[in-house]
């Protein structure tokens, strides 16, 4: 598989083209943003960490029955990936109340919820990523009605398979973010990453924070706490 041109650098990922265009490379940096991009720094080791992790879960998550972009890791920061239109939707699954949910509806973060939540935000760095409801995104034609149920159900199992998953670990999936994107022949598959930067992750038995969280609110050990969290997932093996 050859690397050609770049297709785009994000704040977290850069895309290449292959000579096969149905394919991309993703390669993933040691840059971290925040709020919007407002804040910047860099977690060493991360982009390795995240390439990886994100690979054992995708190919859990296939082994699940879920269709994901994942075709195979390349090297310790590169990923070949089927090529998707992402929907421009953050799907997010919430397990208890943290971050943008306390903030919004004024209670504290480590609530849990009697059934996970499904909210999206329409994936606009230009307007902040608001918020938006399904019939909002239908009616901005970013998603059809069928397409929509479709992506909830599938962010439903895969909040169950990790939520499962991350338990064997001693860790508790607090709520994360998932990006979806159509084939050429339409079909829905995952796409983008699922890593510490996309998910909080607590310890069970402390509550320690164990995702991007300690970079976002300067709560120092953010190094630590990418490898520690790497850790626990291979002592494991999700696949
Ligand atoms: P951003 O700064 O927009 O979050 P990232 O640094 O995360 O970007 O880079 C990844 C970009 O590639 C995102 O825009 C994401 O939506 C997109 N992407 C992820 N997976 C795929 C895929 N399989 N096909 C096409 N684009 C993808
Ligand atoms: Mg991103």
């Amino acid at each position: 598989m050859e690397k050609q041109q770049l297709l785009y650098e994000g704040k977290a990922k850069k895309v290449y083209a292959t000579d096969d265009p149905e394919l991309l490379i993703v390669s993933y940096k040691d840059d971290a943003t925040a709020f919007n991009g407002v804040k910047r720094g860099t977690i060493a080791g991360k982009g390795v960490i995240n390439n990886k992790m994100s690979n054992r879960l995708m190919r859990m998550l296939e082994n699940a029955g879920i269709p994901t972009h994942l075709v195979r890791e390349l090297s310790d920061r590169e990923t070949l990936v089927r090529q998707v239109e992402i929907i421009p939707l953050e799907v997010i699954v919430r397990n208890i109340s943290a971050g943008s949910f306390s903030q919004r509806y004024g209670v504290g973060e480590g609530i849990e919820f009697e059934y996970p939540t499904v909210e999206y935000s329409y994936k606009n760095d230009a307007l902040g990523d608001p918020l938006i409801t399904g019939d909002a995104a239908m009616a901005l034609r970013l998603a059809t009605r069928s397409e929509l149920a479709l992506i909830r159900q599938y962010a439903l199992r895969i909040d169950h398979e990790l939520t499962k998953f991350w338990q064997k670990c001693g860790v508790t999936l607090v709520d994360f973010k998932l990006e979806f994107g159509r084939l050429t022949d339409g079909t829905i598959v995952l796409a983008d990453e699922i890593s510490p930067d996309t998910c909080r992750l607590w310890d069970s038995a402390t509550g320690e924070k164990l995702d991007k969280d300690r970079f976002r609110r300067d709560l120092g050990g953010v190094e630590e706490a990418y490898r520690e969290i790497m850790r626990r997932l291979e002592a494991n093996d999700p696949v």
